[in-house]
C-alpha cells in the first residue's frame, strides 16, 4: 500500500469513528430512551421474569433480521459470569436491547472497561448497571484470600486482588447470609472503580448523559434490588 492509500484509509477510519460517536450522542439526546426510562424498562422486565410472566418475544427470525444492520442497546449490564445470573433472562430483554459484559465477581479488567467504553461511545447506551448477586463465588474467594493465600492460579489471584480493596472491612469468618452485605460492597467498589478508571465514562456521567446504577440479584426470588 502506498503512502497516499494509507493516508486515505486513516482519514476514512477517523470519519467512521467520528460519525459513530455523533450517532451515539444523537441517540441519547433524542430523549426517546433516557437513563431513567432505561431503568424503568429493566425494572419492568425483572418484574415479568420474577413473577413468571416473561414476554419471550424479540428472539425470532424477524428480530434477528432487523438487527443485522446494527444495534442500539439502551443499557449496559456489567454482571457476574455466574450461570444463575444471565442478564438477558433476568431482565426479560429482547435481542439488541442490552449490552452485556460478564466477568467473575463483575471484576473490572481492561477488557470490561473497554467494552463499556465502546457501548457508551459508539452504541448510544445511556445506563450502566453494575450487578452483583447473592452467594457470589468470586466474592467468597476474595474474602477467603483477604489475608493472603492462593486462589488457584496467577489469573485467579489477580481477579481476587482486584476485589480485595472493596472487601477489606470484612472477614471470611463472619460472612453475612448469602454474602449479601459483602456483595453490595463489591458492587459499590466496582462502580467507583469504573468512574475512577475510565475518563470516557466519567465524562458522560458527570453531565448526566449516562447514569451508573448499582444492583444486586437475589437467586431464590429472581428479584433485582436497586441501590
Ligand atoms: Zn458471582
Amino acid at each position: 500500500m502506498n503512502l497516499k492509500k494509507i493516508f486515505i484509509s486513516v482519514i476514512c477510519l477517523l470519519s467512521v469513528q467520528v460519525s459513530c460517536k455523533e450517532a451515539a450522542h444523537e441517540h441519547r439526546l433524542k430523549g426517546e430512551i433516557n437513563p431513567q426510562k432505561s431503568l424503568v424498562l429493566l425494572k419492568n422486565g425483572n418484574t415479568r421474569y420474577a413473577t413468571d410472566h416473561p414476554n419471550l418475544k424479540g428472539i425470532g427470525k424477524a428480530d434477528r433480521s432487523k438487527l443485522v444492520s446494527g444495534q442500539k442497546p439502551y443499557a449496559i449490564v456489567l454482571s457476574c459470569s455466574d450461570s444463575r445470573v444471565p442478564p438477558e433472562i433476568v431482565f426479560d430483554q429482547k435481542l439488541g436491547e442490552i449490552f452485556v459484559v460478564r466477568t467473575a465477581g463483575q471484576s473490572l479488567d481492561s477488557a470490561a472497561i473497554a467494552s463499556i467504553e465502546y457501548a457508551v461511545s459508539h452504541l448510544g447506551s445511556n445506563l450502566i448497571v453494575v450487578m452483583g448477586h447473592e452467594s457470589c463465588g468470586a466474592v467468597k474467594a476474595a474474602l477467603s484470600t483477604l489475608k493472603g493465600g492462593d486462589a488457584g492460579s496467577p489469573w485467579l489471584n489477580k481477579l481476587v486482588a482486584d476485589l480485595h480493596p472493596h472487601l477489606k472491612r470484612f472477614s471470611e469468618l463472619s460472612q453475612t447470609d448469602g454474602v449479601i452485605v459483602e456483595s453490595w460492597a463489591n458492587v459499590e467498589g466496582v462502580a467507583k472503580d469504573l468512574l475512577d478508571r475510565s475518563e470516557i465514562v466519567k465524562g458522560l456521567v458527570q453531565p448526566g448523559e449516562v447514569k451508573i446504577q448499582n444492583a444486586l440479584y437475589h437467586l431464590g426470588s429472581g428479584e433485582v434490588e436497586w441501590r
